[in-house]
């Protein structure tokens, strides 16, 4: 092969081995296979083995379609069930105008994967709606008991709390089981899980929702979409890829074989002549015969010359073409990992406060924990609720207690230095952590943190208002899970809030 599809075929390689990382841990099956494409492209680079290859591609790209589809069905009936068992429900009604309107745009959107979130928050809303209508008779029946009770249950003794919560929690696990989602989301997953099992309080289920609603973007959101659509686009690219290959081999045999032509013409050409001009007798019989040869064999000369020329230029604009193709690949590829990065961030930061939020403290924590255990240095956690938020709230309203929770961490971190790091963990909730610091020193921060909430004047329709913060702060032990170290620092945050709030507490 020649040297410039030398190099064609090594930026091949590279956009190859690049789309493979890209797509890594998407799909045990769809690694291997663009593993193995890497492999068999840097083993041998005949056009059979990488058609072969692509071969394998094919049928994976079709099956993430399909598997898409099937997820789609699932989530449709899921969601029109969910809706139907409300509308059941004894003493609810639910607005036929909305019920119908919802049940359309689901039947019009349920395919688009990217759809699922407002159809499933809409879904909610329509819940949500339902179950704060005043019961028709019944005074007395919970909101939880009048959510899964059915309309042929009422001779029934009601169900407890905590079935019903485990009710909610299959439904919503059912709902999850059908989603994909990162390994960096499996223990957000799991808080979700344990918290909708483990708790009892209606008000509790719109947050856990809302947090169900963010795993299912992050983990149908356009980037899954993306991906798919890539690597049909990549399908089809690397197909015709393998068709210019293919035909630029085409073009080199039969070079070859022109030039195979020329030399048999020549053979012959020469061999006739030896033979005449050793049977010549006449010296001009001789002459003539040698102008004539020559003549014959510029001739020929000059119809090789011409018919190699056409083949090189041929061979160099399908060259040209390959190279177009190969870095338009690249360039897709650098488009998709820059959006891929930019979906990643948003995914990890918190809109309101810009602060990382709490899918990225889970990222965060472990790496930190692990290697604090390493190298024996201390590590302090603390967790920070704003007090009597809720009042801030009912008194000034939702907008005003949003301007507090974004004023609330730049104060915070006037305070800190630049080695801790600050998270929305959730609600009024912010988590710090501070690596390589005792729980002496981060208690003194703690303190400073707490001294600027209390000394910053807000101001809500012109009165001056002091808001405070609660802090809870532990120490890793070096051996402890992360649980049970967030489960110290919370317990902290707790007393801090029964000793009357704007209080930093810390163990010992
Ligand atoms: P405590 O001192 O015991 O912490 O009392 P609290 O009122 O702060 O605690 P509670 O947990 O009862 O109330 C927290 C409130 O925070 C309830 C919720 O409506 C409100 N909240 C949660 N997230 C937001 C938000 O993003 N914006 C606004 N404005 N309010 C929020
Ligand atoms: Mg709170
Ligand atoms: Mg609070």
């Amino acid at each position: 092969m020649d040297p410039t599809q030398d190099k064609v075929i090594e930026s091949l390689l590279k956009a190859v081995s690049r789309t493979s990382m890209l797509a890594e841990g998407s799909d045990p099956e769809l690694d291997a296979t663009l593993q193995n494409i890497r492999t068999n492209l840097s083993k041998s680079q005949s056009p059979e083995v990488l058609q072969k290859t692509l071969q394998t591609l094919e049928p994976l790209v079709l099956r993430y379609d399909e598997q898409r589809l099937a997820r789609a069905q699932t989530f449709r009936a899921q969601l029109l069930e969910l809706i139907d068992s409300i509308d059941n429900l004894p003493d609810t009604q639910m607005s036929t105008k909305a019920k119908k309107q919802l049940e359309a745009d689901i039947r019009k959107h349920w395919q688009s994967v990217s759809s699922w979130p407002e159809l499933l928050a809409q879904s909610i809303q329509l819940v949500t709606n339902t179950l704060k209508q005043p019961p028709r008779d019944t005074k007395n029946a919970s909101l939880l008991g009048r959510f899964f009770r059915r309309k042929s249950d009422h001779n029934l003794a009601p169900k407890s709390d905590s079935e019903i919560m485990s009710h909610v929690s299959h439904t919503l696990a059912a709902l999850l089981a059908n989603i994909t989602l990162p390994d960096m989301y499996r223990d957000q997953l799991m808080d979700i899980k344990n918290a909708l099992t483990g708790s009892k309080d209606i008000n509790h289920l719109p947050a856990l929702l809302d947090e169900v609603i963010n795993l299912i973007m992050v983990a149908v959101g356009k980037t899954q979409e993306d991906l798919t659509l890539y690597l049909s686009q990549l399908n089809e690219q690397l197909a015709s890829i393998n068709a210019s290959i293919l035909a630029n081999y085409k073009a080199q045999r039969s070079m070859s074989s022109t030039r195979k032509d020329l030399g048999e013409t020549f053979q012959k050409h020469v061999d006739s002549t030896q033979t005449e001009v050793r049977n010549a007798t006449d010296l001009n019989d001789l002459k003539s015969l040698i102008d004539e040869r020559m003549q014959t064999i510029t001739e020929a000369m000059s119809q090789f010359q011409d018919k190699m020329q056409n083949q090189e230029k041929h061979a160099a604009q399908s060259i040209t073409q390959l190279k177009n193709k190969v870095s338009r690949m690249e360039q897709d590829a650098t488009e998709l990992r820059t959006n891929m990065q930019q979906k990643i961030a948003q995914a990890l930061s918190d809109a309101l406060t810009g602060l990382p939020n709490r899918a990225a403290y889970q990222e965060a924590i472990f790496p930190l924990l692990t290697s604090a255990a390493q190298v024996k240095q201390p590590l302090c956690v603390a967790v920070c609720d704003v007090d009597h938020f809720k009042r801030i709230n009912d008194t000034w309203g939702h907008l005003a207690g949003d301007k507090v929770l974004r004023i609330i961490p730049r104060q915070m971190q006037n305070a800190l230095n630049k080695e801790s790091l600050i998270f929305r963990y959730g609600g009024e909730e912010f988590i710090i952590i501070f690596p390589m610091t005792s729980i002496d020193n981060a208690y003194q921060y703690c303190e400073k943190v707490r001294q600027a909430v209390e000394n910053t004047p807000f101001n809500m329709n012109g009165d001056p208002v002091s808001v405070s913060i609660s802090i809870g702060i532990a120490q890793f032990d070096g051996k402890e899970s992360h649980d049970e170290l967030f489960g110290r620092a919370d317990k902290n945050l707790y007393k801090a809030k029964e000793e009357g709030r704007n209080k930093v507490i810390h163990d010992n």
